[in-house]
Order: structure tokens, then sequence, then C-alpha cells
């Protein structure tokens, strides 16, 4: 799956969640995205949740902002020193790496929990999904 079709997948996911959730609060909707009611209401949300596997071993893992705002991919590759970037984190996260196949770079987020925190997710919070992921695709 390419990073677009994953990005339009999931938005369309989010959306019909958020539909659902319409009644409540940005506290409760944020509360409903905490890992272990996704797995057992939403299973079809992320792919992990069929095996119950957190995708970062963190307390109170929250699948609000999954992807991460910060992350950017290029549709079509920039090249630079003949290399294909096709995704970096904005913010250099230290927590996130660069990985590398052949020519082509991608950015690694395994290690950084950036958005799946609770304090993080309210402060940057909004309904739609796509108006939080806006600088994502280019
Ligand atoms: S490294 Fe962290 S902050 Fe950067 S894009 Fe990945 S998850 Fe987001």
């Amino acid at each position: 799956m390419t990073y677009n079709e994953w990005f339009e997948n999931h938005s369309k996911k989010h959306a019909a969640i958020m539909k659902k959730l319409e009644g409540l609060d940005d506290y409760d909707v944020v509360q409903y995205f905490i890992f272990e009611n996704m797995v057992e209401k939403e299973p079809d949300f992320c792919a992990l949740y069929a095996t119950n596997t957190k995708c970062h071993e963190m307390y109170e893992l929250n699948c609000y902002m999954c992807g991460c705002p910060h992350f950017r991919f290029n549709k079509s590759p920039v090249m630079e020193d003949d290399l294909e970037f096709h995704s970096i984190c904005s913010i250099s996260s230290k927590h996130g790496k660069r990985s590398y196949r052949d020519k082509e770079v991608h950015q690694d987020c395994t290690k950084c929990t950036v958005p799946h925190g609770e304090d993080y997710i309210l402060s940057h919070f909004d309904r739609d999904w796509l108006t939080m992921m806006a600088k994502v695709k280019n």
C-alpha cells in the first residue's frame, strides 16, 4: 500500500467513527480512541488490532492522531544527492530516524510516541482528521 492509499483510506475510517461519536465532547472522543477500547469496538481501524498488538509500547496508547501531523510524505519522491526522499519528520524528532532502502529514504517512527499521548492530542485536537493532517501529503 502506498502512503497516499493509506492516507486516503485512514481518513475515511476516522471520519466514519467521528460520525458515530457526534454526541460526545472532545475529551470523551479522545478517550474512545484509547487502544484497548478501539481493539474492542473498532477492529477494522488498524491492522494491528487483530493481534492485539500496540504499534508503540506505552501507557495509554491513544490512536486518535495516527498517523502524525508532523509526518510528511511525497507522492513523487524528492531527489537530493542521488537519494529519493519519500517521507520525513518535519520536526526532526529525536525519537524518529531515517531508514534507507537502496536509494529510497523513508521516515521511521517506530520509536516515537509524540502523536499517541493524550496531552499532545488534546492540545492539537480537531474533529476533522484531514484538518489535523493538512500538511502531511505533498
Ligand atoms: S518521528 Fe515522531 S514526530 Fe516525527 S513524524 Fe514520526 S511520529 Fe511524528
